[in-house]
């Protein structure tokens, strides 16, 4: 534990009060538990670990799937979209009026700006993303006969879509496991459960394609990101509760 600074003698009244006043915080609020240095998993242990996760994972969240409401594709990528830097229940807050006035590439590609930032306005951004949206289906239109395309190389040159939109749009409108989706949760439980020690969303889905059975592959980040929601929160993860603390080598067990 780290030694406590004492106020040296004859230090001034000023010192020694805050240094008293250090103290009893310091045993009000003691500082939290860190776990033992994370050990880094390779070869055979990685992969059993990983193996392990999906099975207790898939376990215990039957029911995971896509957060976003959508009833079809081009609804899907419109939210997606708009989930950027906004919450799902945010975005799904929005999305009904939006696509009762807009309900296909058709109609969104002739909008205007100004009355699309309205109705997107509270997902945060609603300038960029009212353009994205404009400008993506401007494009499906232009291409594709108005239909979302289900070719990844096809998704990502559309205005506002990157690999991850495209990852969400191919595994759960198009059924199509291309990626792994790596979202901030993602990133965050990959790491503590030793998946990896990437930061960047790029190098954490080549790190995890080859732990996973593709066909898992849309399913995992559902997984992750649910049980990221309820257990493995970013500031307080609750790891007396959490059904990977035996294997977990971040648990504050
Ligand atoms: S043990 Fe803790 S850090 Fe590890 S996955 Fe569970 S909640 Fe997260």
């Amino acid at each position: 534990m780290a030694a406590r600074k004492r106020a040296p003698a004859g230090a001034p009244a000023l010192m020694v009060k805050a240094a008293k006043r250090a103290a009893k915080a310091h045993a009000e609020h003691p500082p939290a538990k860190r776990p033992a240095r994370r050990r880094r998993l390779r070869g055979a242990a990685l992969q059993a670990q990983a193996d392990t996760v999906l099975q207790r994972l898939l376990a215990e969240y039957p029911d995971a799937h896509c957060a976003l409401d959508h009833r079809n594709a081009f609804e899907l990528l419109s939210a997606t979209i708009l989930s950027a830097q906004c919450t799902d229940k945010r975005v799904n807050m929005v999305t009904p009026a939006l696509f009762a006035r807009y309900p296909d590439a058709s109609t969104m590609a002739s909008a205007r700006q100004e009355d699309v930032e309205e109705l997107v306005r509270s997902a945060g951004f609603f300038r960029s993303k009212a353009k994205s949206l404009i400008g993506m289906a401007s494009a499906i239109v232009a291409r594709h006969d108005g239909a979302v395309p289900d070719a990844m190389e096809d998704l990502v040159v559309l205005p506002g879509v990157g690999r991850k939109t495209a990852n969400v749009v191919l595994g759960n409108a198009f059924g199509r496991n291309e990626g792994i989706v790596v979202d901030t949760h993602v990133t965050r439980l990959a790491n503590r459960l030793g998946l990896t020690t990437e930061s960047d969303a790029v190098k954490i889905e080549r790190a995890l394609i080859p732990l996973f059975p593709r066909e898992h592959w849309t399913i995992l980040s559902h997984l992750l990101i649910e049980h990221g929601r309820q257990v493995c929160d970013a500031r307080k993860p609750r790891c007396s509760s959490c059904l990977l603390a035996d294997i977990c080598p971040s648990a504050l067990v």
